[in-house]
């Protein structure tokens, strides 16, 4: 399922070298100053990078999910930050509409995300519906032509600079099959924007709740593709699981770099650090954890860009890309001595980022749930 092509290698060399060249040195600034990496996303927007699962009849480049993983990873491998927000807008925002929306809706919204004009994200997390999507509190329900929708969505990515936001809230009835996807202009009438500051990780992400106070709808911002409700809207939230695996897997192999340059520097006893097999083991064991759940995530884009279903390999991809930047992030911590708690040092920015990265996507508990789970379900 997994094919590498000459095209893949070429755009992820391209995007490397933008990634090391204008990504990096903008990192530790956007983290202190919590702002939003707009001059990167103009750029990246430049090279094409934002619609690059878009159908070519809307302006994107019709590729497919496996080089949106390495777009992703190759920014967030600089800057977990901004390879966040592409990743939402790639995976999330973008997906919503391609899988969930109807012709008229992709002909509509489409070409304006391939451009990067607009960002687009994904509204599902309340503050008491984080895991548990039966507990979805935001309702549409019908007026006039249309809908007003009402209630408030958290933690939605990129969100202070998004276009557009997919919602999802009831329609009617208080079960998982009646919820449905709705695309909002955040900046409409009666759309507040609130940001969420000072986090641990990830503080460039322009994180932000909306509050959704009687916002007026037409009747064509239901994307119809979601009538199944919450069967359907988990194909945009196996999305959001690769987006979270490709900006892990980048952030963790940051922190490998910076730790493997830092040892082969640094010298304690008369040699250098890297000379000591503890260090060598721990790069070997990082370097490893990151390698194997990249062939996860790209098993799990190939099948999903197959067509089939694939929500205990993209369970797998996201837990085993979380769990081996963990161990990169701790590490390098640790590789660094005292120098890894210090701010001059880009691993502790690493470090916070995963620490944030873990419930994106859903946490590691509920990845091991839907794991098991389905494993039950091979065996009966
Ligand atoms: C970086 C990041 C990006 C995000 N982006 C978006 C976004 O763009 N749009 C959006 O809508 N939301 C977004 N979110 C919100 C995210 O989807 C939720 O935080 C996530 O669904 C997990 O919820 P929770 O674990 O934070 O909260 P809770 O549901 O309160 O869970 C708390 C803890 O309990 C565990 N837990 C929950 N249920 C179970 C269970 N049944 N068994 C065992 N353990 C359980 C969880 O794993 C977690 O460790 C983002 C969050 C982050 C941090």
């Amino acid at each position: 399922m997994i094919r590498f092509e000459e095209h893949h290698q070429e755009i992820r060399e391209m995007i490397s070298d933008f990634s090391d060249d204008k990504i990096a040195p903008r990192a530790e600034h956007l983290d202190e100053s919590q702002g939003i990496p707009s001059e990167s996303l103009s750029e990246i927007a430049d090279l094409e990078m934002l619609g690059l699962t878009i159908p070519e009849e809307h302006g994107g480049a019709g590729l497919d999910l496996l080089t949106a993983c390495l777009v992703v990873e190759e920014i967030s491998r600089n800057c977990g930050s901004t390879g966040a927000i592409v990743a939402t807008h790639l995976f999330e925002g973008t997906s919503a509409i391609l899988r969930l929306g109807d012709d008229e809706g992709r002909a509509r919204w489409l070409p304006q995300l391939a451009s990067g004009k607009t960002l687009a994200t994904f509204a599902m997390a309340e503050r008491e519906a984080e895991s548990d999507a039966s507990a979805i509190d935001a309702s549409a329900g019908a007026e006039g032509d249309g809908f007003a929708i009402h209630g408030r969505k958290t933690w939605i990515m990129g969100g202070q600079t998004a276009g557009l936001t997919t919602v999802i809230a009831r329609r009617g009835e208080d079960n998982l099959e009646d919820l449905g996807a709705f695309v909002v202009d955040p900046t409409v009438e009666g759309c507040r924007r609130e940001a969420h500051e000072d986090l641990l990780g990830l503080r460039g992400a322009g994180f932000c709740a909306l509050n959704l106070e009687g916002v007026q709808l037409p009747s064509n911002a239901h994307l119809s593709g979601c009538s199944g409700g919450w069967s359907d809207i988990l194909k945009v939230v196996d999305m959001a699981r690769l987006g979270a695996a490709s900006v892990s897997l980048g952030v963790a192999r940051g922190a490998i770099a910076h730790a493997l340059e830092y040892s082969s520097q640094r010298k304690a006893f008369g040699r250098s650090i890297d000379r000591f097999g503890a260090i060598r083991a721990m790069h070997a064991e990082a370097a490893t954890a990151v390698e194997g759940a990249r062939l996860l995530l790209w098993r799990a884009a190939g099948l999903l860009d197959a067509g089939k279903s694939a929500g205990r390999e993209v369970s797998m991809a996201n837990l085993s890309a979380k769990q081996a930047a963990y161990k990169a992030g701790r590490d390098a911590v640790q590789i660094l001595g005292g120098n890894g708690y210090s701010r001059e040092y880009p691993v502790e920015r690493c470090y916070r980022d995963i620490q944030a990265l873990s419930p994106f996507g859903g946490g590691e508990d509920l990845q091991k749930i839907l794991v098991a789970r389905s494993m039950a379900g091979v065996r009966s």
